[in-house]
């Protein structure tokens, strides 16, 4: 039996390939439901690693009926609200996008009921020798594995079987927004956003938001402040929007009227080379394996490594090892790579010389 810790997007992604496979596996959930937190956010799916993960896990079809129709377009916008690059969606269709909340329900519905046990927080892990591991959950119960993947996140819990790196703040957080019936209600932020997403950005701060589904403005504010800052008082609306006095209303707005109460994201990077020995009968995939700065790719990441993870798995049967080995072998110099681009495009929007560098970047593409 494969034992996968996480119900996320990459772990799920592997239970599916397996499942194609008919090779048995269950998946640990701490969360107590599918519907336990709101997936919230959209998702671009990218042709190069997303998409192909999906259509590993024979879920294409089902993933193109979820799309959100026009989100492509991209948006740069001034402090004063003035427009400083518009490109609308060009039809293209190469980065689809899609709730996280819709993914994550088409892999789950995939699998066999029964496949995730949900409300199995793993507390504690024992290799009980031949590459076997004892898991204990929250409520005191256990379960052995002969092969364990680690898609348990950032903070990984399978990580230090393998490895003593740890997530280090990067030095921004991200605050999260979200206004309803945007047109109607909102109406000079939904214009100042358009029809997808938009950025107003300048060193050490920015506000950027993207038009989801259903009339619903996403807003991730950027704040360059050591941790200190974010620890000194409560994070509310008026606190950071006092850090954009002078803005455009349209775009404070996005703060000030905000409908749900802002979330703090601190953002936490795992090293950009980072890798491990083999220890036999363990791996990890997704932000578990390579923690890296948000620039859209994550979560496509976390899926391709799955699809990858499940493929070796299958080719390799009765030899776990051979399987992880050669997984390995393509995680790691994709990791780094993907890791070190995140880190140049983060520098590039959120930087010393941004919105310049990020007009260039778009201006290039
Ligand atoms: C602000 C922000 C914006 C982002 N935007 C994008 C984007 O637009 N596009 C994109 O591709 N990526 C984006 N990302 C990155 C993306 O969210 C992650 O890379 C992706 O979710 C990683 O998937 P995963 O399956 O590895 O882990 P996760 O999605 O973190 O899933 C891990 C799962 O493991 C479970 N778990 C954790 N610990 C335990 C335990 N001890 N026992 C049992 N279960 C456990 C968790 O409950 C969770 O369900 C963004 C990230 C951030 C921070």
């Amino acid at each position: 039996m494969i034992t996968i810790v996480g119900a996320g997007l990459g772990g799920l992604t592997l239970a599916r390939v397996l499942h194609l496979h008919n090779i048995p596996v269950t998946v640990y959930e701490g969360d107590a439901s599918a519907a336990a937190r709101t997936q919230g956010g959209q998702l671009d799916i990218h042709e190069q690693n997303g998409q192909l993960a999906l259509e590993a896990a024979g879920l294409l079809e089902e993933f193109r009926k979820h799309i959100h129709e026009g989100g492509e377009a991209m948006r740069i916008l001034g402090p004063d609200g003035s427009t400083l690059f518009d490109e609308p969606d060009d039809g293209s269709g190469h980065r689809p996008e899609i709730l996280r909340g819709d993914l994550r329900q088409i892999l789950i519905d995939s699998l066999p009921e029964g496949t995730i046990s949900w409300g199995h927080k793993v507390t504690a892990i024992t290799p009980v020798g031949a590459g076997r591991h004892e898991l204990t959950f929250a409520d005191g119960t256990t379960a052995t594995t002969e092969l364990l993947v680690g898609a348990d996140g950032a903070w990984s819990r399978v990580r230090p079987l393998l490895s003593d790196a740890t997530p280090q703040y990067v030095g921004t957080s991200f605050v999260e927004t979200y206004l309803y019936d945007a047109d109607e209600r909102h109406a000079a932020s939904a214009k100042a956003v358009g029809t997808g997403a938009m950025m107003a950005t300048v060193p050490g701060k920015g506000i950027q938001a993207h038009r989801e589904a259903n009339g619903v403005l996403h807003t991730y504010v950027s704040l360059t402040r050591p941790q200190e800052w974010f620890d000194a008082a409560p994070i509310t609306a008026a606190r950071v929007a006092a850090e954009f006095e002078g803005w455009a209303p349209e775009l404070t707005a996005l703060i000030t009227d905000g409908e749900t109460p802002p979330v703090l994201r601190p953002l936490h990077t795992l090293p950009t080379e980072h890798r491990w020995e083999r220890v036999p009968g363990v791996t990890l995939l997704g932000d578990a394996a390579h923690l890296q700065v948000p620039n859209g790719e994550g979560a496509n990441l976390a899926m391709y490594d799955g699809a990858e993870l499940g493929r070796a798995i299958a080719a390799y049967p009765g030899d776990i090892e051979a399987a992880l080995t050669q997984y390995e072998a393509g995680l790691f110099p994709r990791s780094a790579a993907e890791s070190a681009e995140a880190a140049r495009d983060f520098e590039r929007f959120f930087g010393p010389d941004t919105p310049q560098s990020v007009l260039e970047l778009f201006k290039s593409a």
